[in-house]
């Protein structure tokens, strides 16, 4: 196996600054470097992009993302044992890297990186869903970022990619549908790593388009779909009943039969639909 880089080996790193991986921040790190440099790759031009990171842990998707010549990377991490590892890696690529030490929920990065953005990250899994909800919900767009390369669950990943008559199909798909296109780069067991979680995982790079596919208001086509979604099992006439007393009407005049079920529907539709709701 060929070296990316010349620090020490992560096993080594862990060692040193003793980072035992702690439950409690989802930490399950990725050992071998020839696959964060391959997780990097897929993020796209990293020569020409600023790269934000959240979680680089002891840093092996980072060293990935410098090796394969990222312009900068900004790393947010709220493990404070991790800093002094992260510290080392910074020093072997002079100002490229800045670490930071918070929580990625917290921390406005707004101003700290110059466009083009990518978003780069092996994601602690309590927050992975959270995270994508605000990238995907700016109030205008484009957003900040160019693409999202991110680690999630399996099935977390097949929610994002579903299509209609999926099982995983849901407002997820939508959501990401909408704006982006995504697809799973990467599948992952979990020996991959370590320690090896319960389930498997996957990559799934997410790029923006310059513009919505369709006309919508963000917010009322999320209502939209959380409603119909609510109940995914109900017709839509009875699950949308919340949105207003005519709604039938409403779903007629864009051609959805009100007898269909939210999961039978695809974006276009909804987004019809949100356009007649909306006032
Ligand atoms: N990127 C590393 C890798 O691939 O080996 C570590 C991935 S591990 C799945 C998730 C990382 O996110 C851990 O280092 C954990 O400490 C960090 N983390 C957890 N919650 C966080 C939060 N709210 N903000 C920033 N980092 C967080």
């Amino acid at each position: 196996m060929s070296q990316i880089d010349d620090l020490p080996p992560l096993r080594a790193v862990i060692e040193t600054h003793g980072i035992a991986a702690k439950k409690s921040l989802g930490q399950n790190f990725l050992l071998d470097l020839n696959l964060t440099a391959k997780i990097a790759r897929m993020a796209g031009d990293l020569k020409g992009s600023d790269i934000l990171e959240i979680g680089p842990g002891p840093g092996g998707l980072t060293r990935g993302l410098l090796a394969e010549g990222a312009r900068r990377v900004l790393a947010i991490e709220k493990d404070a044992r991790c800093i002094a590892a992260l510290e080392e890696i910074a020093d072997a690529y002079p100002g490229r890297l800045e670490v930071v030490n918070g929580d990625a929920l917290e921390i406005d990065v707004a101003g700290r990186l110059q466009a083009p953005i990518r978003i780069a990250a092996n994601l602690p899994y309590n927050i992975g869903t959270e995270l994508l909800v605000r990238w995907l919900s700016p109030p205008d767009w484009p957003p900040f970022w160019e693409s999202l390369t991110l680690m999630f669950q399996r099935e977390v990943a097949q929610r994002i990619v579903a299509q209609p008559g999926d099982k995983a199909y849901g407002r997820l798909a939508l959501l990401v549908h909408w704006r982006c296109d995504a697809r799973i780069v990467m599948d992952l067991p979990p020996e991959a790593f370590s320690p090896p979680p319960k389930v498997s995982s996957a990559v799934v790079h997410l790029t923006a388009l310059p513009a919505p596919r369709y006309p919508a208001d963000a917010a009322m086509l999320n209502r939209v779909v959380a409603t119909a979604f609510n109940q995914r099992r109900k017709m839509l006439r009875s699950a949308l009943k919340p949105l207003g007393p005519d709604v039938e009407d409403h779903l007629r005049a864009v051609g959805i039969p009100p007898t269909a079920r939210a999961e039978e529907i695809g974006l276009e539709q909804f987004c019809a639909l949100t356009r007649s709701l909306t006032p």
